[in-house]
């Protein structure tokens, strides 16, 4: 979607295997060094917008200098192709499997096609990126008969390759840029997928930034207003995530509890609890 509004507007140019090393702010805007292929390059405009991801430079040289935590979890990913599943397995719907110390997500991709797995453990294992080689037999390892049920035994066994991502997790920002230069999507608020809600308040962010950059000549107010309007949502996104973390993995009494108040709440109950974060509507 995105690389096709690319193409139909004259005005966006996109520059692949780029890296943005630095920017600096001056009376007219700015300049933004990058280096493309061992060539560096300088560009100019008025405003920046670092929207670099969990291990964002800009947020770095904007001043914030807290590294992201290691959660001491990993999310282990895997497509499995439908018709190797049985259909109570392939059902249009988001299905969570909660137990000690790991939790399981799957929900039909691809028309259907596809079955996207998702289990996350309790973990060490801590290096950075998104595509690490995954060992079926330890994914299934950390699922053991008799304390999970046979479905997801199932799932995780029907996959042939898993991915696996170390994740980490940053305590809100206070205040994200300065003068013409913002943060957005993960670069500002990267959150643990206990909530499923990174890429939608980095979606949300594009949303309310569109409109306040809209409203006024005034770039670095516009930023400011975009900061606003977001840095409570997210961060309150941020903490539920982090939350849900640790209800999701909970053992023994507690995990107990927390299954009888799923089953007394209901899925409307439930939903009803987030209607902060899905009933929000953009002004
Ligand atoms: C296991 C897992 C499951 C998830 N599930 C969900 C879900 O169900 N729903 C949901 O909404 N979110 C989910 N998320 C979160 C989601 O993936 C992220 O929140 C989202 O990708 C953030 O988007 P972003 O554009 O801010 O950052 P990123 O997707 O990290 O993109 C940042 C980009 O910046 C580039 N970059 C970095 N540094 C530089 C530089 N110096 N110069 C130029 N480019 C640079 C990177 O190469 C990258 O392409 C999940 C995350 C994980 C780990």
């Amino acid at each position: 979607m995105l690389s096709d509004a690319i193409a139909t507007n004259p005005s966006v140019t996109l520059h692949l295997a780029t890296r943005v090393e630095d920017f600096a702010a001056h009376r007219n805007g700015l300049t933004v060094a990058t280096l493309h292929r061992m060539s560096p390059t300088e560009h100019h405009g008025s405003i920046l917008i670092g929207a670099d991801g969990l291990w964002s430079a800009l947020r770095q040289r904007l001043g914030h200098r807290e590294e992201p935590q290691f959660a001491q979890h990993s999310a282990w990913r895997a497509l499995v192709p439908a018709e190797r599943l049985p259909s109570s397995l392939r059902a249009a719907s988001v299905n969570l499997w909660l137990g000690p110390h790991a939790h399981l997500v799957h929900y039909p991709v691809k028309g259907g096609s596809l079955i996207n797995v998702v289990a996350i453990l309790r973990d060490d294992w801590r290096e950075p990126g998104w595509s690490a080689y995954g060992d079926k037999t330890e994914v299934l390892a950390r699922f053991p008969a008799g304390r999970w049920q046979a479905p997801v035994r199932d799932l995780i066994g029907a996959a042939d390759r898993w991915q696996k991502w170390a994740l980490y997790d940053c305590a809100p920002l206070q205040r994200w840029g300065r003068g013409p230069v913002t943060l957005l999507g993960d670069a500002a608020h990267p959150m643990l997928p206990y909530l499923a809600q990174g890429a939608a308040m980095a979606i949300e962010d594009a949303a309310v930034l569109t409109h306040c950059l809209a409203r006024t000549d005034d770039h670095a107010a516009a930023l400011r207003a975009y900061e606003d309007k977001r840095q409570k949502r997210t961060a309150r996104t941020q903490k539920a995530a982090r939350r849900n973390g640790t209800v999701y993995h909970m053992s023994g009494a507690a995990g107990m509890l927390r299954g009888i108040a799923l089953r007394t709440m209901r899925g409307t109950g439930l939903l009803r609890r987030y209607d902060w974060l899905y009933q929000w509507k953009p002004e």
